[in-house]
């Protein structure tokens, strides 16, 4: 059983392994890899499921183990879209676990890769990362150059998700270098952006949380402290589910803040301490490090010195270790040199894509328009060309002296109707114009002209030419097989000739004269084809031997 297969079965089962918690995932994950075979893309999928689930429920080392395992399969199979996906998820590991300089090495690899891919979703979620790794040491003008590096690119993302996400780090950034205007801008447009962006419940809290957040901290910067206090006890009953411990300490934090401004340093302190009695200070991180500043700051509200001093050494020393780990001059000089490189490329194989794109689209306009013009001028029943192609076609003929006009019409259609359905009537019609179409192909012009009226130029004719060309055709509709349509009858036409006087005669003029050689078919007792030439003279030329004025002799 495939893998695929597995997955669906489970589904039918009502269980949605995508959804699981991340223990369980990983168990099912687990067991999943060891039934696909080795090396397979299967396996990698697996792989990088387990990863993943690791990852999720705390697990980082052994998420990296996958990961590495996997990267190794990504590059014998020559799977570049999981590639990325590796690379994103083992960037996230390394900067939770405190190793900066190898998740800027993972980042830098996404980027390079997403660049060769022209993914520019994937190179984005690089440049977030870059820009978080900036925070983290405190940098945030720096970060603000990353940011402001993917507001360029803005128009290329496909995701919305990260396009809000982006903006969310780059409020948090503005906010900390304290420019609350443009914050509060930015900040609307994500509030806007979270309505409608299509995003995974999980997901979708963090965000609300995230934005209440910084909305928070927008409202504690102007100085509304009980509003910034309101906005993120409401966020926390939002997202009580779904919080990590990260988001649960900077909310703490925030409170914290918006507590010591308002007199109650005391409680602030709790708060905080609240949280870093559930952390592992083994592992010096930026939030430990920003819940022990908070706290120091609340103690000295409260008088308490020794303790806040304490806090401060510990943050202190946090600091320190995380200067130590970040990969800073990196940052600062190569590591933009390096984008720039990269986005040179990017907008090559943009452009190259846009242009392909561009001609597609322009290639597709072209026919569109073209089978627009054709079916303004083609009747849609006939195939044929209909009136308005008959008046453009006139505009178009110079010489007009060499044309021959005739007008067809059926005998008798109305019986036709009336004693079969107008659905056999239509039937015929269709048939006639392949008849027409096939019959009149060279140097034609045929056109149903209305009803069941059809008017046919031909080049290069004179009256003569014209009137034996229509009186085969006038034979062959008559020796036609319409059993199909009509079991118990046949079907005749009458057909008026003419030619046109001079160059510049107008069709209606034409149109008179044939009607009026048509009219006489008709009293003649139909089914015949009948001349009325242009000059009275032209009466005179005997035509085959047949009288020029109707029908058989
Ligand atoms: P005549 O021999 O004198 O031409 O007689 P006729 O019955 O052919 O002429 P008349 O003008 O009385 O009737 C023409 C009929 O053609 C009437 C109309 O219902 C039918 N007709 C016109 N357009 C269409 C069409 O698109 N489909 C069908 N089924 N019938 C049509
Ligand atoms: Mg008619
Ligand atoms: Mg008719």
């Amino acid at each position: 059983m495939t893998v695929n297969t597995l997955t669906k079965r489970l589904e039918e089962e009502g269980i949605d392994i995508a959804n699981l918690e991340p223990q369980k995932a990983f168990k099912a994950w687990s067991l999943i890899t060891e039934l696909t075979e080795e090396h397979s893309s299967e396996a990698l999928q697996s792989l990088y499921q387990c990863a993943k689930a690791a990852s999720h429920s705390g697990h980082i080392e052994t998420s990296n183990n996958y990961l590495y395992e996997a990267k190794a399969y990504c590059n014998q199979l020559d799977d570049k879209e999981t590639a990325l996906k590796i690379y994103t998820l083992l960037s996230n590991n390394y900067t939770d676990m405190g190793d900066y300089h190898s998740a800027l090495s993972s980042l830098l690899e996404l980027a390079t890769l997403a660049s060769e891919y022209g993914d520019m979703d994937a190179y984005v979620h690089a440049l977030v990362g870059i820009g978080n790794l900036c925070v983290v040491y405190g940098n945030h003008k720096r970060a603000m150059q990353y940011f402001d590096r993917i507001a360029r690119v803005d128009h290329l993302l496909n995701s919305m998700l990260l396009r809000l996400r982006y903006r969310l780090f780059t409020v948090s950034s503005l906010l900390e270098l304290h420019d609350t205007a443009t914050a509060h801008k930015m900040l609307m447009q994500c509030e806007e952006m979270a309505k409608i962006a299509d995003v995974a419940e999980q997901d979708e809290h963090t965000l609300v949380c995230q934005i209440a957040l910084y909305r928070a901290k927008l409202q504690r910067l102007q100085g509304n402290n009980h509003k910034a206090l309101n906005t993120l006890s409401k966020a926390k009953l939002l997202s009580r589910k779904h919080n990590t411990f990260w988001m649960r300490g900077i909310l703490a934090i925030e409170a914290a803040k918006s507590l010591i401004q308002l007199g109650k340093p005391d409680t602030a302190a709790f708060l905080i301490q609240r949280q870093l009695s559930r952390a592992d200070l083994t592992v010096p991180t930026a939030s430990i490090k920003s819940l022990l500043e908070t706290q120091s700051r609340a103690y000295t509200a409260c008088g308490l010195f020794f303790k806040a001093l304490e806090r401060q050494k510990l943050a202190h020393e946090i600091s320190k270790n995380i200067i130590q780990r970040s990969p800073i001059s990196d940052l600062e000089g190569q590591v933009m040199r390096k984008l720039s490189n990269l986005e040179l490329k990017f907008r090559l194989i943009v452009s190259e894509k846009e242009n392909k794109l561009l001609k597609a689209a322009h290639e597709y306009h072209k026919n569109t328009v073209a089978q627009l013009e054709e079916d303004v001028y083609r009747d849609a029943l006939t195939g044929l060309y209909n009136r308005r192609g008959l008046d453009k076609k006139l505009d178009e003929l110079t010489k007009k002296t060499s044309v021959s006009l005739l007008i067809l019409d059926i005998d008798h259609f109305k019986a036709v109707n009336d004693e079969l359905s107008h659905l056999t009537g239509d039937k015929v019609l269709e048939t006639l114009g392949e008849l027409i179409n096939r019959y009149f192909r060279k140097e034609a012009f045929a056109t149903r002209f209305g009803g069941e009226e059809f008017v046919i130029l031909l080049e290069h004719s004179n009256l003569a030419v014209a009137w034996q060309t229509a009186e085969v055709f006038r034979k062959l509709v008559e020796t036609y097989d319409w059993s199909a349509y009509l079991p118990d009858r046949t079907l005749t036409v009458s057909i008026g000739v003419t030619q046109f006087a001079t160059d510049n005669e107008k069709i209606k003029s034409a149109l008179y004269r044939a009607d009026k050689a048509l009219y006489t078919a008709k009293a003649k007792g139909r089914n015949a084809v009948c001349i009325e030439p242009p000059s009275p003279k032209a009466k005179d030329v005997p035509i085959y031997g047949i009288n020029n004025q109707g029908r058989k002799q």
